[in-house]
């Protein structure tokens, strides 16, 4: 299975202050992973257009949400512009089925106006929505993705498995969450990096103190504790604000003390892909 990070970034994507450690990568974009073999995305976020350009991504069968916040889902037009036909008389658009659970469709229709603007993708054809229970789950192809609501319930993760591999994929608000025994020692997990106060390897400052607890973020250290009781066999962190500004060498440093302490992982950047 082929696996992309479009985008690494986290909730509060900066235009000066963003930075990765792969050269032809330097910025991270907004949330979003794409699922080659299953052309399945994951999330829309306002990056999402250049994201599908640079990948070369023109043909998406699925959409599939984490939740309604804006850094995933402001860029939910991508549809229209991914589908759409303006070539003949009588268009012959292609489309897309998206997937949202009970949950998300009712947070569509409080937030941002998402669930009347995917009810004017669907009037022009584009995509076609069906609305799955919080723990729904859907099969394509020999895979099942299965949709694992977080203890923040706005929020879903998704456990994909095949006859012969086992992927988690948690793009976001990790807080408090409590891996169930079925989702332990996967393949390959993908969860949100969390934020530090200060930077973890150079221990500068980077937010006020105190300030993500009074936020209800989710820290570095949490993310690494779930990490650790989900004991995937490769474990890899996205989500990374651009506040945290990591540098190539600090990355390096940075997972180099998680091996150390027994935590295999690597810290994604924009256009990793995974082969599995
Ligand atoms: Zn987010």
């Amino acid at each position: 299975m082929k696996i992309e990070f479009l985008g690494t970034s986290g909730g509060v994507p900066s235009l000066y202050k963003t930075q990765s450690q792969h050269s032809e990568a330097l910025h991270r974009t907004g949330p979003a992973i794409y699922i080659h073999d299953l052309q399945v995305l994951i999330d829309t976020s306002e990056d999402i257009f250049y994201q599908l350009r640079r990948s070369q991504i023109y043909d998406i069968k699925y959409g599939i949400y984490s939740h309604w916040h804006p850094d995933h889902t402001m860029g939910i037009r991508i549809w229209e512009t991914l589908n759409y036909d303006f070539i003949n008389k009588v268009p012959q658009s292609k489309t897309s089925k998206i997937f949202l659970t009970e949950q998300q469709k009712s947070d569509f229709k409080k937030y941002f106006g998402h669930w009347e603007h995917l009810n004017y993708l669907c009037e022009l054809g584009v995509i076609e929505k069906e609305i799955i229970a919080n723990n729904g789950q859907i099969q394509i192809g020999e895979a099942t993705i299965e949709w694992i609501q977080l203890a923040e319930e706005i929020a879903f993760g998704f456990y994909i498995s095949t006859s012969t591999q086992r992927i988690l994929i948690i793009p976001d608000e990790i807080k408090d969450f409590k891996p169930i025994d079925k989702l332990k020692n996967v393949d390959i997990a993908i969860l949100p990096f969390g934020s530090n106060e200060v930077n973890p390897v150079t221990k500068e400052r980077i937010h006020e103190a105190g300030m993500l607890e009074a936020l209800n973020e989710t820290r570095f250290e949490e993310s690494v504790g779930i990490a650790r009781e989900i004991n995937a066999t490769h474990t890899y962190f996205t989500h990374i604000e651009a506040t945290e500004s990591l540098n190539k060498s600090q990355i390096r440093i940075l997972e180099q003390q998680l091996k150390d302490d027994g935590l295999s992982a690597v810290i994604a950047y924009d256009g990793l892909q995974i082969i599995t």
